[in-house]
This record gives C-alpha cells, structure tokens and sequence, in this order.
C-alpha cells in the first residue's frame, strides 16, 4: 500500500510541476557551425566542429532533466534543420522555454570565456556580432540579417507585453548564475557575463528563451576543455540546475 501510495506521489508531482523543455543543439548536418582547428583531444589533433560539441551537450542536459521534466531535442541526431524548423518544433511541442546551446568563436583565437543570451532587442554592436553569426544558419544563411528584420521587431514588441522578454531574462539569470557558480573557478574560465541579444529562433519560438555560449572553439586551449568530460558533465548539470530553479519560481 504505502508503495503505492509512493507511486502515485510520483505520478501526481509530475503532473504538478513537470514541464516541457525544448533544448536546441545549435548547427547540425551541413552546418557545421564554427570550427575549431587542430584541437588536441584524448591525445589525437584534430578539427572540431561546433554542431558536434552542441549536440555532445544538449543529450547531456537533456539526460539530467528528464528526471523531473518532459525534454524534448530539436534533433536527435546530426541533421541539417532551419531555425524556422527549430522555432515551429517549440509551438508544436507547447514548449514552456527554449534552450540553444552553442560554442563561440572569433577571429582572435585568444578570445575565452561562456556567456549567455536571453530574448531582448539591444543597440550593442559587439551583441549585434555575436547574433548574426548565430542566425546565419539553415536556409537563410548569409542572405537576411534578422536583427534589422522589422517583422522580428513587431514579434518581439508582442512578446515583451506577453512577458516572454521579461521571463527569458529571469530565465537567463537563473542558468548563467547556475554556469559561473558551477564552471567559473572549477575550469578557470571566464565569465563574460549575461546579455540581451535578438535571435531569430528564440523570437520565433515565442516562449522563453535563452541562448548559450558555452566557450569559444576558436581558442585551441578552451576547445579542448570544453570537450573534457567532466566539462560537459559539469556544464550540463549547471544548466539543468539553473532551468530547473527557473521553473520552480
Ligand atoms: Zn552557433
């Protein structure tokens, strides 16, 4: 009896406070996303790609949450899919929040460091940067530049009144918190902080969203520590950690 009782507490706080997460593997398929270059990993140099590590994480992250909530990837395997097709997959889904996970890069192959983006409109050109190279993927690439889209304008203006701005900042804060106390001085990487940034996928989703950068591929040095499995251990409980901290306000 009191097993029973026991399952059906299970069942019953499920359904209370269970909810639907889409983690997003950034790339996949022909879009590799950024590469990193002669990378020396379990002893072999060698190219990583972004959509690889994206994908090595977002299984991770989706591993430690499924223990309390429905997760859902927009992939499940190394596929070429839209950002249309990503964005489509949350309103089918119902999803409660959207989580893009990605790996940085820049042309100074010193640049290092995780960072985090939450749904807003910004007049920062460094963030500006940093967001048209991640909406530069699937059927769009190079050709439309999202952030002077005024169509993305008018949605974001909606989500902002319908709070999903707002909550994508909270949701941000709760995960990046969740990253520095977990990934910060254990893998001595820095901290570039929490940013707005304005992405076509987490626009179009129209739910809460954030995007993150675990650290930049670019750099040899960080490449390899973010491929280290206790890294990716580390990262992911962090980001699951701070989604489910999130979720529970
Ligand atoms: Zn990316």
């Amino acid at each position: 009896m009191s097993r029973l009782i026991t399952i059906m507490t299970i069942i019953f706080s499920l359904n209370v406070h269970s909810k639907i997460i889409l983690i997003d593997p950034g790339h996949g398929g022909l879009e590799k996303g950024a590469i990193g270059k002669n990378v020396k990993i379990n002893g072999v140099t060698t190219n990583v790609f972004e959509k690889d590590i994206s994908f090595l994480m977002a299984q991770k992250v989706k591993e430690k949450l499924s223990k309390k909530h429905q997760v859902y990837l927009t992939r499940s395997f190394d596929r070429t899919l839209s950002l249309e097709g990503r964005a489509e997959l949350a309103q089918k889904l119902g999803a409660d929040i959207f989580v893009s996970i990605h790996a940085n890069s820049s042309e100074s192959s010193k640049s290092h460091g995780f960072e985090t983006y939450y749904l807003d409109n910004n007049d920062n050109e460094a963030v500006k940067k940093v967001v048209r190279l991640e909406n530069s993927e699937g059927t769009h690439k190079l050709e439309s530049d999202y952030s002077e889209n005024p169509m993305i304008h008018q949605i974001l203006s909606e989500l902002v009144v319908g709070q999903t701005v707002p909550l994508s900042k909270k949701l941000g804060n709760s995960i990046h918190q969740s990253i520095k106390k977990g990934i910060e001085s254990k893998h001595d990487m820095k901290d570039r902080g929490l940013k707005p940034g304005l992405f076509f996928v987490l626009a179009m989703s129209k739910v809460p969203g954030v995007l993150l950068e675990m650290g930049f591929i670019s750099n040899s040095g960080e490449a390899k520590k973010i491929h280290d499995d206790k890294f990716i251990d580390d990262y992911s409980s962090a980001v699951s950690d701070g989604i489910d901290a999130f979720l529970r306000k």
